[in-house]
């Protein structure tokens, strides 16, 4: 008789962002005439550069000629991509990276969701407190968390680690082993970073520990500050403890493109007993050549074209505006009384809401009294709870009308 994999009940109700379309839905329904400005999702809003839309014009007219057509790429992404990649987001920050350790995907959501395949499920893992929900969920899916305890808010069998005000945003090491441990910084939601020296503490950790760091470097592109670390591998050992993960979609502007990357390196060795060390890198290129197709060739000549000088240069202008939005946010919440997290090297602002409101309380006054839409922090962790996450995605003029409506009595 079929079976359902049982562990998809164990998913809380609604996915984040499904229950606040859900509510602004509602709202537009009964309120048709009021102007609502999006601060929510993390969605950029500025169209591809005119080197990535030169690029794909290119690879397009090469579809179309029999003697330049391509079918099936290679599984892990074409040489012209990877090389660049190398060079250009490697190289240049002094860290050597080989072909076959570079893997081209649809973008970082698949590819963390994803990486647990590869990984028993006996595994603990331990996810930053609030977090990206992705990295959780796929373990709830694949059956390597207990259950949802509705008073903690917490799933059995995962390690939390808070990021709060408490800890200036910078994660505890755990105390009970864990095996998995996901990290993401510059951090969604709290738009805050690491140091070269915490993120040490954590490659040393794993070390020590035989655990494995996913590391989710989607916004290194935001990253203002010269101390804050682009990828793990700028820390010594990290190649032998950590997968990086890194996406177009918030540098170049791919969210609706699709194509990302993910770093498994050679040096990275998991011990399967009796002293055998097995490479994860043959596993994850096993998995991704059984389940993955490829990148189009459409779409990694437009991610190509983003290392080109025109391309760089142009895909920084764009993230200059969205910085240029995180401080007038920033600022202006600041004035008007607000304690602010954020906006420096992230383009997420993750304020703290007034005394005496939750997270959803104030996105409901929020949404009725200003018609602005955030994100509740509380729909990232239980430790999300009092705060609230804007996004400096926006337009130039929703945001500063948003920062006026924000900062006029409520
Ligand atoms: N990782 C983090 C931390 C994100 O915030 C997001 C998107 O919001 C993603 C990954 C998804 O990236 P992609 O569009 O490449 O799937």
């Amino acid at each position: 008789m079929i079976k359902v994999n049982n562990n998809f009940s164990k998913l809380q109700k609604n996915y984040l962002f499904a229950e606040i379309s859900q509510k602004v839905a509602d709202f537009t329904k009964i309120n048709p005439d009021k102007k609502i400005i999006k601060l929510g999702i993390g969605d950029v809003t500025k169209p591809l550069v005119p080197a990535v839309i030169e690029a794909m014009h290119k690879a397009v007219e090469e579809m179309a000629d029999e003697k330049t057509f391509k079918g099936y790429g290679p599984d892990y992404g074409y040489d012209f991509l990877i090389n660049k990649i190398i060079e250009c987001d490697y190289k240049s920050r002094g860290i050597d990276l080989k072909k076959d350790e570079i893997f081209v995907s649809d973008g970082a959501k698949s590819d963390t969701a994803n990486i647990t395949d590869i990984f028993s499920i006996d595994n603990k893992i331990a996810i930053t407190d609030p977090v990206y929900p992705v990295y959780l969920d796929s373990n709830i899916m694949s059956g390597r968390t207990g259950e949802y305890n509705e008073f903690t808010k917490k799933y059995e069998n995962v390690t939390y680690m808070k990021v709060i005000e408490e800890n200036s945003f910078v994660p505890e090491l755990p105390k009970e082993g864990v095996d998995i441990i996901y990290l993401c910084f510059p951090n969604n939601p709290t738009g805050t970073t690491l140091t070269k020296d915490d993120l040490k503490k954590w490659v040393d950790y794993a070390k020590q520990n035989n655990a494995v760091i996913l590391y989710d470097s989607a916004y290194e592109a935001y990253i203002t500050e010269e101390n804050v670390p682009h990828s793990i591998y700028e820390v010594e050992g990290a190649r032998e403890v950590a997968i990086e993960f890194r996406s177009f979609s918030k540098t170049a502007g791919f969210t609706g493109m699709r194509c990302g990357y993910t770093v498994v390196p050679k040096d990275l060795k998991i011990a399967i007993g009796s002293g055998e060390k097995i490479g994860i890198n043959e596993f994850w290129a096993r998995r991704q050549s059984t389940k993955f197709n490829g990148v189009s060739y459409v779409t990694q000549k437009a991610a190509e074209a983003v290392y080109s000088l025109e391309g760089q240069k142009q895909i920084k202008e764009n993230i200059n505006y969205y910085m240029e939005n995180a401080r007038i946010i920033k600022q202006g919440l600041e004035k008007a009384g607000y304690t602010v997290y954020g906006g420096i090297n992230a383009p997420y602002i993750w304020l703290k809401v007034p005394k005496g409101l939750s997270s959803w309380e104030f996105f409901d006054k929020l949404l009725e009294e200003k018609n602005i839409v955030g994100t509740p922090g509380s729909g990232f962790g239980p430790s999300g709870e009092g705060y609230f996450r804007l996004t400096a995605f926006g337009s130039r003029e929703n945001t500063i009308e948003a920062v006026k409506r924000l900062t006029q009595e409520m």
